[in-house]
Formats: C-alpha cells, structure tokens, sequence
C-alpha cells in the first residue's frame, strides 16, 4: 500500500536497521525502542491487522513465530525471556496500520502489560 510506512520500509523507500530478511518477511529495530531489544517483525504483504488475517497468510504468520525465536537467540535473550505484542485498532494502540509483532527483551519487563 503506497501510503502504508511499513511497506515503504518493505520495500526500501525508507531506511531502517534491518536484522532480518526473506521473501515474506521483514524485522528491523523499532525506532523508538523502550527496551535494550526493540524490534519489529513484519510481513512484507500489507495485513492491517490481526482482524484482517486470512486462511492464506497461515504460513507467513507461522513463520514469522520461527524468525522471532531465532532473533531472540541471537540477541541473547532467549533464556532471560522476552515479549512479543502485536497491537490491534484503536483500543489496542495501534499505531502503524500494518500487521507488525514488536519483540521486546533485555531488561525486566514487569507484570503489567497494560
Ligand atoms: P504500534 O503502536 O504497535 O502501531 O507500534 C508502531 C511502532 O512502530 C512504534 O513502536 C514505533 O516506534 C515504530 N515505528 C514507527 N515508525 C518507524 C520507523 N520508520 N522505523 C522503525 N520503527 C518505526
Ligand atoms: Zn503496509
């Protein structure tokens, strides 16, 4: 979608620090990170949200879980444990209207998710 900032970032109209890359799936570092590990996993085709996921994205959702293990490895934060959220619509805080799982670690992230 071509107002869509993810899928600039997608598509290398915008810079971004990507640590990961394949022909579904994007993760780079959120811009604005509340936490030693702040990245964003996306998919490269433009899902709003989790309300907007159908029966053919079942293996890109899939994988995307497969690439977040590995990037929590190879931060060092699977053992200490970490965070993955993806928020949805207006009550949820969304922000960025394209599907995207934030996987957040490195420090205590508390009990408190709200
Ligand atoms: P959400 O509130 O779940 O929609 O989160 C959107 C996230 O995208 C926020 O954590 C932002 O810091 C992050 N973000 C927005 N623009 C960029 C960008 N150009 N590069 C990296 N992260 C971004
Ligand atoms: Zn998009």
């Amino acid at each position: 979608m071509s107002d869509c900032i993810f899928c600039k970032i997608a598509n290398k109209e915008i810079p971004s620090e990507i640590l990961y890359e394949d022909d579904q799936i994007l993760a780079f570092k959120d811009i604005n990170p509340i936490a030693p590990v702040h990245l964003l996993v996306i998919p490269k085709k433009h899902i709003i949200s989790v309300n907007d996921i159908v029966d053919e994205d079942t293996e890109v959702i899939g994988n995307i879980f497969i690439v977040i293990k590995k990037l929590a490895q190879q931060q060092g934060i699977a053992e200490s444990g970490y965070r993955v959220i993806t928020n949805i619509g207006r009550d949820g805080g969304q922000e960025v209207k394209h599907l995207h799982f934030h996987l957040i670690g490195g420090k205590e992230l508390g009990k408190k998710i709200g």
